[in-house]
């Protein structure tokens, strides 16, 4: 009778449990994945796979409030030198720097969200970084890319649109670095034109560029727009364009890594 008793009362118990555990199992991994544990990995959607994890990315806000004037050379033993620091274009109410710093931390945050690091050669107006401290600070991360932003200017101010700098072979002899910035500028001007419908002033191989020769790795310079022309200065000025631009430059950096 009493070994009846003990059998049912096991019965019951793994009945119970089993009951308990069914429940559990069905509900507890939505209210984890959702409400906490952070730490904790979870299945990703297609979504949430960007191709951009923990690629390194450095991000040049192009130009500087500065304090210093002195000459660099623009590539390791040309001889050839330019100023370390030269200020930009500027529009009807901010200068190149302050666009430039804008969309640049605006670039950072859509990019380290999808997963990628992000470093930034200066995060505040006043940098005492020059080209070439910018382009060794990249070399030192051993960055998957370095993405300058600038901003173009002109004395003929119908002059507009977007366009993507990349290094030449003048005194570069890494032929694998040349072929993957051009490919990385290709994807980003293309993607940048589409997301803004910006004029597309096309690729412009560059050799006198103090911040591509002295660079190890993939590097790219990207003229968002022409400062000097009312309507793109204006369109520059909001918000919503250099978000537009921010997500040309993300499609194409995920185009490129692709
Ligand atoms: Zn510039």
């Amino acid at each position: 009778m009493r070994k009846v008793f003990i059998c049912t009362l096991c019965t019951v118990i793994l009945l119970t449990g089993c009951g308990f555990s069914v429940t559990t199992d069905k509900t507890e991994p939505v209210g984890r994945t959702k409400v906490h544990n952070d730490t904790e990995t979870t299945e990703k959607t297609p979504e949430e796979i960007t191709g951009l994890e923990n690629k390194v990315i450095v991000i040049d806000a192009g130009h500087c409030i500065f304090s210093q004037s002195r000459q660099e050379e623009i590539a390791p033993g040309s001889g050839v030198t330019k100023p370390a620091f030269v200020s930009g274009t500027s529009g009807a109410n901010q200068t190149e720097e302050q666009l430039n710093l804008s969309v640049a931390l605006r670039l950072q945050a859509v990019l380290e969200k999808m997963g990628a690091k992000v470093y930034m050669t200066r995060t505040t107006h006043e940098s005492d970084m020059s080209n070439i401290d910018r382009a060794q600070f990249a070399n030192e991360l051993n960055a998957d890319i370095s993405v300058k932003i600038h901003a173009d200017g002109s004395g003929n101010t119908s002059i507009s649109g977007v366009s993507v700098l990349v290094p030449g072979t003048k005194y570069i002899r890494d032929n694998a670095l040349i072929d993957k910035s051009r490919k990385a500028g290709e994807f980003v001007l293309n993607e940048i034109v589409s997301a803004t419908g910006a004029n597309n002033r096309g690729i412009s191989v560059r050799d006198d560029m103090t911040g591509f020769n002295w660079s190890t790795v993939p590097v790219i310079l990207v003229e968002m727009g022409f400062m000097t022309n009312p309507q793109e200065d204006k369109l520059m000025e909001t918000s919503e364009y250099q978000d537009k631009i921010v997500m040309g430059i993300v499609n194409g950096l995920k185009m490129y890594f692709e």
